[in-house]
């Protein structure tokens, strides 16, 4: 642009001297006239150089260059009026105050350093007749400031009687010089960034040389040259001597540049460090102009993520352990319990206690009971914890199971004179959830809402349809729960100070737990003196009752007054024996025959006629299963029921149990009435 203003403006030049030359003729001319001569000639000249200066003044107005004519005496002849605006002046101004050798015009360097008097472009000119193209001044006014490109050019003088002049021509690039210098400060920026980010970033083009890397990336390599020296160099032979395995990674870098597709892979370094490497091509209009590679240390990273990995697995392990070491330890309370509770609960039907042994009998059964719930209770809590315990989750008919709670519960709230309402907007509604522990939810709150009741009291459990959900709440005329404890109270083991009422800590931590492990919600509202209203809210189906016919309950049946039903009963414990043996002695057209160990017990199977097996699972030759199979292989046996009997009450153990084929699981402790029930149907079916 510099060049071709300047050519254009040489010409212009040009042919205003020539419109000189053509004045000084027409002047001669003139000069004839006056002296007689013909005018004819001399008015035509003077028309063509009037014509000539017009057009070459129109085409100085339009260039976007101002144009200056400086003389010998360094007066200036502004020839378009872009002169007057780049200084921000007008013309008469401009004629009085830009005389170069007066400083009163502020110029600066193209780095904004003030311009001494000899430097300024058209001095330089005058004193050497140096052209000087493109100089780049700045002109600082009172705004900001002006950036100016200057071209100069000493013009001959023409003749004698001329002198020397300097023809200045500036064109404005402001705007380019502001956008370089914005361009130079996020530059700056950048750069800044990339060297304090702790990533190594190296870039570089289609020939694989070096165009700019940042300091970590440096020292990632541990490249002894500094990084100016590195720039044009080959990437290749810096970064690869530093890969543990060099030729592998060489081969790999060349596959990755000819696919051109972003990459992100792990190296290892020659000290074991190890690299996230990234890649990415970078184009520009489409073009493939160079590639961008990052390196990330995540040495510590993946050891911690190892670490963790360790301690998950340990986690887990000790979860395990924790879930056999309760496995065992209930195994181990309920084995003994099951003598407590079964004979106190044949005690309990003697007719011959006295009232004061019927009050013992009593409390060792509620202690006894107390302890199996305790010891239930904790089991579930640590099978929930450890993501064991397993749902299964079915539609159910929600004003049976409050009906099925109500009359459970019914005997401890008349102790207590309690009332228990039942308040449901339709018999026809359904929720999607565990049967067995949706029954626990509710015990639980009915039992706390007797337990932390008044005296002669209120209960009212409802139902409400709330869309996609059904919330059931149990209220209460009770104590209430100071707000600050609201959320405390579902914590396991948290209790409020209530010495005179028996409690773990641990039923609403489970209600909690079971009622988030079945997709629900619950909370409750309180207030101190006036009762408490604890709430679950359940998914609900949508459906009608005839979808979900409700299950019969299978009434014991009558045993057949004709035949003698012969139970085999295989168990080690001799208390366990002793107290089936009472229990079946109180069942019409039962025998019971026992043996000690699996041995014994197969032994029995396949020579007595044996309508129904009950099995302890651990024996001390064998264990249960075993005992089971050899039953199924002996043609003799197979056909016989087998009916487990255990303390174990993990539910993983008693699905595998129920799949091999045994009809039923029991665990022990029993209730006697069950037992009997199931006992009975098992032989009948038979
Ligand atoms: P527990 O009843 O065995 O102590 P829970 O986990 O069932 O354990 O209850 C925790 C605590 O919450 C109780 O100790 C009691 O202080 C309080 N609580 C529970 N239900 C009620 C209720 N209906 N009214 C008043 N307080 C209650």
């Amino acid at each position: 642009m510099g060049h071709f203003a300047l050519t254009i403006i040489l010409l212009l030049m040009i042919a205003l001297m020539a419109a000189c030359y053509k004045i000084y003729k027409m002047k001669a001319l003139l000069a004839s006239y006056r002296s007689g001569i013909d005018i004819s000639e001399l008015k035509r000249t003077k028309e063509i150089v009037e014509n000539s200066e017009k057009r070459y003044k129109n085409i100085l107005s339009v260039m976007p260059e101002g144009v200056i004519l400086y003389g010998a005496d360094h007066k200036k002849i502004a020839l378009n009026e872009n002169a007057y605006k780049m200084f921000n002046l007008d013309s008469e101004t401009f004629h009085e105050k830009l005389n170069i050798l007066e400083p009163n015009f502020p110029f600066v360097d193209s780095k904004g350093n003030p311009l001494a008097l000899e430097d300024y472009p058209v001095a330089i000119t005058f004193k050497t007749g140096e052209t000087i193209i493109g100089r780049v001044i700045g002109i600082k006014g009172t705004g900001k400031t002006r950036w100016i490109s200057i071209n100069t050019k000493l013009l001959e003088p023409m003749d004698a009687a001329d002198v020397p002049q300097v023809l200045v021509t500036m064109t404005d690039i402001t705007e380019q010089k502001e956008t370089e210098i914005k361009l130079r400060e996020s530059n700056a920026l950048l750069r800044t960034i990339i060297d304090s980010i702790p990533i190594g970033i190296i870039v570089i083009n289609t020939d694989r040389k070096i165009v700019t890397l940042n300091q970590p990336c440096h020292e990632l390599f541990r490249v002894e040259e500094p990084i100016k020296s590195l720039i044009g160099q080959s990437a290749d032979k810096y970064y690869h001597p530093f890969y543990k395995y060099i030729e592998e990674e060489r081969e790999k870098v060349n596959r990755i540049l000819a696919n051109n597709r972003p990459v992100v892979d792990e190296v290892e370094m020659l000290n074991n460090q190890l690299i996230q490497r990234s890649y990415f091509p970078f184009y520009i209009d489409e073009e493939l102009k160079g590639h961008l590679w990052v390196f990330e240390d995540i040495t510590e990273r993946k050891a911690m993520e190892r670490g963790i990995l360790r301690a998950k697995e340990d986690a887990v392990k000790a979860n395990m352990a924790k879930s056999v070491f309760l496995a065992n330890m209930s195994h181990e309370l309920r084995t003994p319990l099951n003598a407590i509770l079964g004979f106190s609960q044949l005690l309990e039907i003697q007719e011959t206690l006295n009232e004061k042994e019927s009050i013992f009998v009593r409390e060792i059964l509620k202690g006894g009971r107390h302890l199996l719930n305790l010891i239930n209770e904790v089991l579930d809590l640590s099978r929930i914890e450890s993501g064991i315990l397993k749902l299964s989750v079915e539609s159910i008919k929600i004003a049976s199971v409050i009906d099925e709670c109500i009359n459970l519960v019914r005997p401890a709230a008349d102790r207590k004179g309690i009332t228990i309402t039942k308040k449901v907007e339709t018999e026809n509604e359904y929720v999607c959830a565990d049967q067995v522990r949706l029954r626990q939810i509710l015990l639980n709150l009915l039992d706390n809402a007797i337990k932390y009741n008044r005296e002669n009291g209120e209960i009212i459990i409802s139902s409400v349809n709330e869309g996609e959900f059904l919330t059931i709440h149990v209220r209460d005329t009770g104590l209430g729960i100071p707000p600050e404890a609201q959320e405390e109270i579902f914590e396991p083991f948290y209790r409020l100070e209530n010495p005179s009422i028996e409690g773990t800590g641990i039923g609403l931590s489970l209600v909690k737990q079971l009622t988030i492990l079945m997709g629900g919600k619950l909370g409750v509202e309180s207030q101190i003196g006036v009762g408490s209203d604890f709430w679950i809210r359940l998914p609900r189906v949508q459906t009608n009752e005839a979808d979900h016919p409700v299950a019969l309950e299978k009434n014991e049946m009558p045993i057949s007054e004709h035949k003698e039903y012969k139970i085999l009963y295989i168990e080690d414990q001799l208390s366990n024996q002793l107290l089936v043996a009472e229990i079946l002695k109180n069942v019409q057209g039962m025998k019971l025959l026992t043996a000690r160990t699996g041995m014994e017990g197969l032994r029995a199977a396949a020579n007595q006629k044996i309508d129904l097996i009950l099995l302890d699972l651990h024996l001390p030759d064998m264990n249960g299963e075993e005992v089971f199979e050899k039953l199924k292989s002996n043609p003799q046996c197979t056909g016989i029921p087998v009916i487990a009997l255990s303390a174990n009450a993990m539910k993983e153990d008693i699905d595998r149990i129920i799949k091999m084929g045994f009809k039923e699981y029991i665990t022990k402790p029993f209730d006697v009435p069950t037992f009997i029930k199931v006992i009975v149907k098992n032989c009948v079916k038979h």
